[in-house]
Formats: structure tokens, C-alpha cells, sequence
């Protein structure tokens, strides 16, 4: 069976991919390892959705767009995939374990990114309970409250002072004395009375039963531990994109994100890319989505032009 578009990844990039070529009666796969869903299924409450002026729950929303894009004849598998190769003008997809592989006219890359995390007590158990990886997915929850940011990027930096807008104090804790944030973003927050710095420094336990209620932090040249009483905490210690499968097939950038044009093509006649996975893409959901409609649009075209 040759399948006209197969999408790799089923967040919001790869659903709305799925319900756009669905829709034009593109025989279409959508692959994805876990659940349909991607990052926002670990979010609380989108509130930053157009259409749901209430916020709908993160998992909702996901479970929605796979019904939309089932409905109009997206069929999707669960599975991991392990290569890509290709015979002449046919993508090829081979997928880990005992499962026959698929072939393909086009492929979608949306497999997305994930965001590194720091490995410690406490990280996991809270997540979504006071650790947060998205600023604006979660930062209006906590007005008026203390916080942490950890890292010294321009994400934790240019978050530290978006924060600043709801949260009374915001601790930014950084394992050096300099930030690698660039100046501008830096001079920002130095400005901003809101924030405090905490350099030399990482956090070794976050504590809290319910919700986050403190920090265990360890200052790396004095040795000397401490504990801060936060109510949320921050991470934005880099991403790291869900690359490894196609990483010797398409052009990446520096960091392993999938470089594409703005019609979400690759390097790869008849790869597209769409969502987070994408180099120098805003990692918001609407922003996912809008790429899933271009990629899907793309590789329409693509069909038509070359098969
Ligand atoms: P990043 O630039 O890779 O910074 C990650 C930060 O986390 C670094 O300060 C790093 O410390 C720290 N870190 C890494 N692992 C850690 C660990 N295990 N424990 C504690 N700290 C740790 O990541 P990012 O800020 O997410 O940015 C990603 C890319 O997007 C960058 O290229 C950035 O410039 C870009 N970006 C640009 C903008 C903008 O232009 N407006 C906004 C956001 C992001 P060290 O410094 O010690 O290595």
C-alpha cells in the first residue's frame, strides 16, 4: 500500500496536518510513539487557545483535534519509528519491533521537542503541580506568589521578566555567574526590581506534597545548601527535539532542529516538517497548528506535481 502523506507525530502540528490532507482525500498515516497529543497533553489548562475564550484543558484539546482529523478518515498507529529511506521518489518507513514497514509519496516530520529536564527529586512527582516548562501556558496561576526560573538561556531570562508580570518574586537560579542570554535580554531583567538572582547555583530536591512549597539549592562554590520557599518552578534548561530518527536524512541546524523553507519544506524533496521539531519555530500551539495547515497544503502539491 502506498500511502499519499504519512505524518510522523501526533501533536498539534501533525493532527491538523492529518485533518487538512484527511480532508482532501489524501490517503494519509499519522505514526506516533505514545498517545496522540504531544506536549499539550501535559498541560493543565490552554488558556492562550483562539476559540476557547473559558481555557479548555490541555488534554481536551488534544483529544478533540485527533476526533476532528478521525472523522474525516485519518487513520493513526502507535509505534516508534525507527529510519527513514527512500526508492527513487518513494519515502520509506520503518518503524522499531515486529511491524512491517510503510511506504509513502510524502512525509510530515511533527515529532516535536521535549524539554530537557534537570533529573532531580521532586521534578517528576510535581509536574504540572508547581513545575512548569511553559511561561505562558502556566505563569497566570501564579499571581502574587513567589517562584523560581532555572537556567541562564534567553529563555530563562526572557521568561524570568514575562513572570514577573503575575508573580510577586521571581528567583532566578543559574549554576553560573553569567548568563549566556544575550545583553539586551539580560539588561531586561537586571532592571526588573521583581527579580532576584541566585548564581553559582542548582537546585538539588523540590519539595512540596501537593504543590510545589520549597527548594533545596546548593550554591556550587561555597558548597553551602539552603532552602528558598517557592510556590512554582520554572525549568528552561534548553529543549531537546525529537530528531534522533531522520538526524543523517534532512538538514538540521546546530542544535538538531529540522530546517525547512516557509512552505515547511525540507532538505528532502518530499519531506515537510511542521511544529516544534521545526528550527527557529515559536513553540506555541498555534503556531503548531498553522505549520500542520502549510506542510499539509505543501505536500498536497508536492503529490500533484511529481506523481
Ligand atoms: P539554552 O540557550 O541552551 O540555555 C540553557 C541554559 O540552561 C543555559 O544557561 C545552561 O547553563 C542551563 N542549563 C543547561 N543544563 C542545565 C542543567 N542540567 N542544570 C542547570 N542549568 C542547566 O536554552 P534556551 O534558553 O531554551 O534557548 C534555546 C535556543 O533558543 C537558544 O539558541 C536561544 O538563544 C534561543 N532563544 C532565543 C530567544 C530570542 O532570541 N528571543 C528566546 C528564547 C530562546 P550554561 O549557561 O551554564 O550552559
Amino acid at each position: 500500500m502506498l500511502y499519499d502523506i504519512l505524518i510522523i507525530g501526533g501533536g498539534p502540528a501533525g493532527l491538523t496536518a492529518g485533518l487538512y490532507s484527511s480532508r482532501a482525500r489524501l490517503n494519509t498515516l499519522l505514526i506516533e510513539r505514545g498517545l496522540p497529543g504531544g506536549q499539550v497533553m501535559t498541560t493543565e489548562l490552554v488558556e492562550n487557545y483562539p476559540g476557547f475564550d473559558e481555557g479548555i484543558l490541555g488534554p481536551e484539546l488534544s483529544a478533540r483535534m485527533e476526533k476532528q482529523a478521525r472523522k474525516f478518515g485519518l487513520e493513526i498507529i502507535q509505534a516508534p519509528v525507527q529510519k527513514i529511506s527512500l526508492q527513487e521518489k518513494v519515502k520509506i518507513i520503518s518503524l522499531e519491533g515486529d511491524h512491517d514497514d510503510y511506504k509513502a509519496k510524502s512525509i510530515i516530520v511533527a515529532t516535536g521537542a521535549h524539554p530537557r529536564l534537570l533529573g532531580i527529586k521532586g521534578e517528576g512527582e510535581l509536574r504540572g503541580k508547581g513545575v512548569s516548562y511553559c511561561a505562558t501556558c502556566d505563569g497566570a496561576f501564579y499571581r502574587g506568589k513567589d517562584i523560581a526560573v532555572v537556567g541562564g538561556g534567553n529563555s530563562a531570562v526572557e521568561e524570568a521578566v514575562f513572570l514577573t508580570k503575575f508573580a510577586e518574586t521571581v528567583y532566578v537560579i543559574h549554576r553560573r555567574d553569567q548568563f549566556r542570554a544575550d545583553k539586551i535580554a539580560q539588561e531586561r531583567a537586571f532592571a526588573n526590581e521583581k527579580i532576584k538572582f541566585i548564581w553559582d547555583s542548582v537546585v538539588e530536591e523540590i519539595r512540596g506534597e501537593d504543590g510545589v512549597t520549597s527548594l533545596l539549592i546548593k550554591n556550587k562554590k561555597t558548597q553551602e545548601e539552603s532552602v528558598l520557599d517557592v510556590q512554582g518552578i520554572f525549568i528552561y534548561i534548553g529543549y531537546i527535539p525529537n530528531t534522533e530518527f531522520i538526524s543523517e536524512f534532512v538538514a538540521l541546524d546546530n542544535e538538531n532542529y529540522i530546517i525547512t523553507d516557509n512552505n515547511m519544506c525540507t532538505s528532502v524533496p518530499g519531506i515537510f516538517s511542521a511544529g516544534d521539531v521545526r528550527a527557529n519555530s515559536v513553540k506555541q500551539i498555534s503556531v503548531a497548528v498553522g505549520n500542520g495547515t502549510t506542510a499539509a497544503i505543501s505536500a498536497a502539491k508536492y503529490i500533484e506535481e511529481n506523481f
